[in-house]
């Protein structure tokens, strides 16, 4: 693939106006490393250890409701950190928290969500060097917003490397999750937005 030094992400905007966003975990809605939440649960971030050399980027929807403002976005992150601690992943342990690296929000906004130094849970099997990046919706039938198409294409020319600040990422592949052996039955990322991905990836000559 190429590589660009990363462009401002002119298209997003917060609910203020502001250019450029890619909100940190302080930001996401997310508790902590370490918090406790109600009913025993506690956040466990590095619970699968370390990611490894990053080699590829997976991308998701939520399968649930869109995100149109960042107060929206925090409390579905908040939601699903708490889902995903409750679920069971392999070797029969806790997720420890919320499986995705990033979140995108229907501003084309960026979420900072588990550290992606520590490996995520949202490809069984595969998640060993594999970033997860979701956009919250259901692409099955919702429709990618103009600032989420401009916000996928700006990830293909740069927004990969300036997300995960590392220019020795090796990125090899970026594949919609039903696209890894064993998960061909999943409808995750949705019609809608599998086709898009496929088509910026015929076109940014990844
Ligand atoms: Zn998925």
């Amino acid at each position: 693939m190429r590589w660009f030094v990363p462009r401002t992400i002119r298209h997003a905007r917060d609910d203020s106006g502001m250019t450029g966003i890619i909100y940190g975990r302080d930001e996401s809605g997310l508790k902590p490393n370490g918090a406790r939440l109600s009913g025993g649960l506690v956040v466990d971030t590095d619970n699968y250890g370390p990611l490894g050399d990053i080699d590829a980027v997976t991308i998701h929807h939520s399968a649930g409701p869109r995100a149109p403002s960042k107060a929206k976005a925090q409390s579905l992150h908040a939601a699903y950190q708490r889902l995903h601690i409750q679920e069971f992943g392999t070797g029969g342990h806790s997720r420890g928290d919320i499986g995705y690296h990033f979140a995108m929000d229907d501003l084309g906004r960026f979420y900072r969500l588990r550290p992606y130094q520590n490996k995520g849970t949202h490809v069984g099997g595969w998640n060993s060097g594999n970033l997860g990046i979701m956009l919250h919706g259901n692409y099955v039938h919702d429709k990618l917003t103009d600032d989420q198409n401009a916000s996928l294409k700006w990830l293909f020319q740069g927004g990969f490397h300036a997300l995960f600040g590392e220019p020795e990422a090796g990125i090899h592949v970026v594949r919609g999750h039903q696209e890894w052996p064993g998960h061909g039955s999943n409808a995750c990322p949705g019609t809608n937005l599998m086709r898009h991905l496929a088509w910026l990836r015929s076109t940014e000559d990844f």
